[in-house]
């Protein structure tokens, strides 16, 4: 059986740009630059679910989640949003390589393994929705193919009709800080024939930065019933 596994692709790594044989069609970048990936690690904040540093009196929640409440239950994200990763994730969504969303998500799906995130509880994925106008210019809805992978993975049933954006808003990084909660603000809407009443639901998206849209996007459904959400993004 030895020979079987013995094929090697020759790829070009999607972040170092050097040569390098993979041992499988889906691996696209180099062992050096996949050990560069930055991990988020524990202890997490129990709301935005970024790496808290061991300073200060209170040891659960950042000193961001203390000043600014976000309308989800906890969020969780892998990996820090900078090297390896922000360019992955660029090339995924901007750049058109939507075979990026399986190695991505297995990132996301190894996390939900290891630190045994309560996948049996949820009812239902949600993945974070573009605007139709957005959905245009990028073909594709890098949070809906993520989510794709992660309910196939753990058989949870996908919502892909049920949270609308009906209201283009400006990219979030365009914005300073304070004004991208007031951008996101009433941009969402539940499709009227759900009945949402009591589910838990996992929100999925690329990158969770200040929290403001998974937070809007949380109070929506929570409006209409929804009991628990819970934010997975690849990094933050
Ligand atoms: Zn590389
Ligand atoms: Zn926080």
């Amino acid at each position: 059986m030895r020979g079987i596994t013995e094929f090697v692709f020759p790829k070009i790594c999607l972040s170092c740009k050097s040569k390098f044989n993979a041992l499988d069609n889906e691996n696209y970048i180099c062992q050096p630059c996949r050990a560069k990936i930055k991990r988020n690690i524990p202890p997490f904040c129990l709301a935005c679910g970024r790496h808290l540093e061991k300073q200060g009196l209170n040891k659960s929640i950042c000193p961001g989640c203390l000043r600014k409440k976000l309308h989800f239950d906890r969020a969780f994200s892998p990996c820090l949003y900078e090297g390896v990763i922000r360019e992955l994730i660029h090339e995924f969504k901007y750049n058109g390589k939507d075979y990026l969303g399986k190695p991505l998500s297995e990132i996301m799906i190894e996390f939900i393994r290891e630190y045994d995130l309560p996948i049996d509880y949820l009812d239902l994925i949600i993945p974070m929705p573009l605007h139709k106008t957005r959905l245009r210019e990028r073909e594709f809805n890098q949070a809906e193919i993520l989510s794709r992978h992660i309910a196939s993975e753990f058989k949870v049933n996908l919502a892909l009709e049920t949270l609308t954006r009906y209201r283009p808003t400006k990219t979030q990084t365009e914005l300073p800080i304070n004004n991208r909660f007031s951008n996101v603000r009433d941009s969402f809407s539940v499709s009227k024939n759900c009945n949402l009443q009591d589910k838990n639901v996992l929100l999925v998206d690329d990158v969770l930065t200040t929290g403001a849209t998974s937070s809007e996007a949380a109070i929506t459904l929570k409006n209409t019933g929804v009991n628990i959400v819970f934010v997975l993004t690849l990094a933050n």
